[in-house]
């Protein structure tokens, strides 16, 4: 509404100016002063063309020419109307020329620029062979000028100044006519056609007017010029000439502008429009026939109008297999069988745009076979009055983009089993947040996926790391070289854990944008047990140094390899001294290759060895004695790595141990001297006793005094007693001295016990004996029966009530067991361990030892017991009597030695 109003008022001012402008070239024509006016005229109808036209270029150019006319106007006015009308005279100052000089020179120069960049509009175009073909004849130009101006020109010359600007017009000239020429000869619109028609009729005769007047010049011609022309005298004045050439181009001008406002032959617009359609249905065509995409369009019938070749293309087909006729929409919901698809389509004559992505089509008929995919895109396009024209359809094929969507998502499914499976935690941070993790992740950190998308990656770092890490995040970013990187992190499980992860990182782009792989194997455990050995390691060193034997390692060879600080202590040598020599090098020569022959034994069985004992030279000279322990060390592979061992110091011991050996000598040679002087007591005291006996015997038959018989009983009495007690002596000594030898025989035990039991059955008639029945053992006999001799003279020795004596044999697994058993006083629990032990009586009792007793009896049973390879032992109660037992070995023993009842 507001642009019909605004159009009306155009047309009016129009109408006025065209009015205006014919009014003054009535004037002008009346007062003979065109030349002033017509500028007016021009003025007003390029105004006109300034107003009326919507085109930018046409606008701007007509604009300038207002101004230029302007300009014109306003000079020509001082110039020749204000003079006339006052004087009636032309005024010719020198000032008002050049200030209608300048504004036509900016109006010059005004106009070059907008045609130049008119010239330069990508809008048009022109033929580049053409364009060069128009400027070499513009340089001509400027060279032909150049040529007239400059060898004819004199500096002192009055007009110098005059005809240099002069020559400034005529360049200026060259310029316009240039580019007017070569806009002609692009495809401008029918207006702003005219008005570079306009502006090159009157610039083509303006320079003409120009050469003329810079002609006049440069010769110093007068105004009137006389030519004789075959024989004829003309005259020519060139004042004249050259106005009448400026006015003849500014009427025509002005009548051209008339005539391009007025535009009598409406024609031309008619013909303009046709050809723009024309132009604008190839522009349509050519845009289709080479677009990319697929595109047909058709009519609002549906038929067929347009096919490009991308659309048979895409979809396989011949032109002639689709022919003008075919119905667009009906061939559409033929390839796409989806129905909804099809429903979809026909909605775009609703005058919506139907867009349909990712649409599977498969095999066409007489077109393209297998699977591809579509993108399509339908639209109706709308007429002047709003109803549909046509309907364009674009396809665009997306198969291979489809293709590789599926290949990067099967790929990516693959990874992620893959990384699911794998036990290596597996993750992607972006801006310090995880964009995925895997399975291992969650198990290793105690998180879910879920709460992983929500968390920071620093939530998982550990305190103690936490500023390292920090510090460390946009370097890693950053990515400094290859950005791989790997460490040893320190984290935070969910439920408060400490963990160590061993990390690798590198940097990737995700999403278009860089982000962190990380992969981490929780290495807790194994950090864990590695504490644990260097703990147990550093337990160990601290016992190896600590304790008081030195602990080495050598290799196969034998060579130190280690030797513990206690070796200065045990050799005098720093421990490092030691590595790579033998322990043979510090042994005394004679040990040396006693020792080195024994570990070379060893050495080829790869065995353990123990307790080997050596001398070795110390630092400072001294001798120490050692003792080593030592076992093999292998490889993993199993191969001998050498021995591990400790060196004992036992010196000491050794000395104390050969004190003692000595000791013991000596004390066996001192027993041995004391029982031989024992021995020779014994025979020197018993030989008197057999005379005094024997010869008592002889006196008491001889002496029939019976109180001197008495005498001669008691003397008797004392001297067989006192001979018993040194033949016990005597046998006792014998055993302690060694001298006594087993005489293993084999007999019948019965009849021995029952001839022991006799000799004891006249003082007590009840003596029991239980013997199993032709029992045989074998045995010294005769030590037996000088044990039960011994056993049952006790046994009715203090049986003073005369209770029964029992004699058991019984035979058991691998001995005999002897026990001779009375009713009589019983010893006391605490006598038990002493009563064994020579000269001892039960309770000290000398009144006993003068009656008789000796306290030699049961010293002498365990002599003779340890002799055959038995124990003795005893169960007694007081007052119930008592029951002592002797073993006898079946197999033959080593003899126990009878000096060890001392
Ligand atoms: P003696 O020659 O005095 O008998 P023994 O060595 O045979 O010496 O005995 C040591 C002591 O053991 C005896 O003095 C006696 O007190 C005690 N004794 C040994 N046998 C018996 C026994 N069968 N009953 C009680 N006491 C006994």
């Amino acid at each position: 509404m507001v642009n019909l109003y605004r159009k009306r008022l155009r047309e009016y001012a129009m109408s006025l100016l065209v009015f205006t402008a014919l009014a003054v070239i009535i004037t002008a024509t009346y007062f003979h002063q065109i030349q002033a006016l017509l500028p007016i005229a021009a003025l007003l109808l390029a105004l006109r063309i300034f107003l009326t036209s919507t085109d930018a270029n046409v606008r701007r150019l007509s604009g300038i020419l207002s101004f230029c006319f302007g300009a014109s106007t306003l000079s020509n006015v001082s110039w020749y109307l204000v003079p006339a009308m006052v004087s009636g005279g032309f005024v010719d100052t020198a000032e008002y020329y050049y200030v209608t000089g300048m504004f036509w020179l900016i109006g010059y120069v005004a106009i070059s620029y907008v045609l130049l960049k008119m010239k330069n509009s990508r809008q048009w175009y022109i033929d580049r062979s053409l364009d060069r073909l128009i400027t070499a004849i513009a340089v001509i130009g400027f060279l032909l000028v150049a040529l007239l101006v400059f060898p004819n020109l004199r500096w002192d010359s009055p007009n110098v100044i005059d005809i240099l600007i002069l020559l400034v017009y005529l360049c200026l000239d060259i310029v316009i006519l240039t580019l007017t020429l070569k806009l002609v000869y692009m495809d401008l619109k029918s207006d702003l056609k005219r008005l570079v028609h306009a502006i090159m009729l009157f610039f083509g005769i303006n320079m003409l007017g120009d050469l003329l007047f810079e002609c006049r010049w440069l010769f110093g011609l007068s105004s009137m010029v006389s030519f004789n022309i075959i024989g004829a005298e003309w005259t020519l004045n060139i004042r004249n000439t050259t106005d009448l050439i400026y006015e003849v181009s500014l009427l025509l001008m002005t009548g051209y502008l008339f005539f391009c406002v007025i535009d009598p032959f409406r024609s031309h617009a008619l013909d303009d429009a046709r050809r723009r359609l024309k132009d604008t249905r190839l522009f349509v065509d050519d845009l289709v026939a080479k677009s990319p995409d697929a595109t047909c369009i058709c009519g609002r019938d549906g038929r067929l109008l347009v096919v490009n070749d991308s659309f048979l293309r895409t979809f396989g087909l011949e032109r002639k297999a689709i022919s003008n006729s075919c119905n667009l929409f009906g061939y559409m919901s033929q390839i796409i069988s989806d129905e909804g698809i099809s429903g979809q389509i026909s909605g775009v004559s609703n005058g919506e745009t139907v867009i349909i992505p990712r649409i599977r089509i498969s095999n066409i008929k007489g077109g393209r076979k297998g699977d591809f995919y579509i993108n399509l895109k339908m639209f109706p396009t709308l007429g002047a009055n709003g109803r549909i024209i046509n309907y364009v359809l674009i396809i665009e094929d997306i198969t291979e983009r489809v293709l590789a969507e599926e290949a990067l998502r099967e790929s990516e499914e693959k990874f992620r089993a893959l990384t699911d499976l794998a036990p290596v935690a597996i993750c992607i941070l972006q801006d310090g947040r995880f964009m995925y993790a895997n399975s291992a992740m969650e198990a290793i950190s105690g998180y879910s996926k879920e709460d992983l998308s929500s968390i920071s990656f620093l939530e998982m770092v550990h305190p103690d790391a936490l500023n390292y890490i920090q510090g460390r995040y946009d370097e890693w970013l950053a990515g400094d070289g290859n950005g791989e990187f790997r460490s040893v992190l320190k984290g935070i499980r969910k439920d408060g854990d400490v963990c160590w992860i061993d990390l690798s990182r590198k940097n990737i782009d995700y999403q278009g944008r860089p982000a962190i792989l990380i992969t981490g194997i929780d290495i807790t455990d194994r950090r864990y047990a590695e504490e644990a050995l260097r703990e147990s390691e550093e337990k160990f060193r601290s016992l190896v140094e600590n304790i008081n034997d030195m602990v080495w390692e050598t290799d196969a060879d034998g060579k130190c390899t280690y030797a513990s600080p206690k070796t200065r202590d045990i050799m005098g040598y720093e421990p490092g001294e030691l590595l790579g020599k033998t322990p043979f090098d510090f042994m005394i020569p004679e040990d040396a290759e006693r020792i080195s022959g024994a570990f070379r034994q060893f050495r080829a069985l790869q065995a353990p060895f123990g307790l080997l004992e050596y001398t070795i030279i110390r630092k400072d000279g001294s001798h120490a004695t050692l003792e080593t322990n030592g076992v093999p060390m292998f490889h993993q592979d199993g191969r001998f790595k050498g021995y591990r061992g400790i060196n004992r110091d036992v010196t000491e011991r050794v000395r104390l141990e050969k004190e003692l050996i000595d000791a013991y000598h000596s004390l066996k040679e001192e027993y041995r001297r004391k029982t031989d002087f024992t021995n020779a007591a014994a025979h020197e005291l018993r030989t008197p006793l057999t005379p005094i006996i024997g010869y008592t015997e002889i006196l008491k038959s001889e002496i029939a005094d019976e109180r001197h018989r008495k005498y001669l009983e008691i003397i008797e009495r004392n001297a067989i007693r006192q001979k018993n007690m040194v033949n016990r002596m005597l046998e006792l000594a014998s055993l302690d001295a060694g001298m006594a030898t087993v005489n293993r025989t084999e007999f019948p035990l019965r009849p021995l016990v029952n001839e022991v039991a006799d000799n004891y059955r006249t003082v007590n008639p009840d003596i029991r004996v239980d013997v199993p029945e032709g029992l045989r053992v074998t045995t010294d006999a005769d030590a037996i029966r000088h044990i039960l001799d011994n056993l049952v003279s006790n046994a009715v020795k203090y049986s003073s009530n005369g209770g029964p004596v029992e004699i058991r044999v019984a035979e058991e697994a691998d001995r005999y067991r002897f026990s001779v058993k009375d009713r009589g006083t019983g010893i006391p629990r605490e006598e038990w361990d002493r009563i064994f032990e020579r000269f001892y009586l039960v309770g000290g009792d000398k009144d006993n030892r003068t009656g008789g007793r000796i306290g030699l009896g049961l010293a002498l049973v365990k002599a003779y017991v340890n002799l055959i390879g038995g124990t003795v032992w005893l169960e007694s109660e007081p007052g119930q009597g008592s029951t002592f037992y002797f073993t006898v070995p079946k197999e033959k023993q080593p003899a126990g030695e009878a000096a060890n009842v001392l």
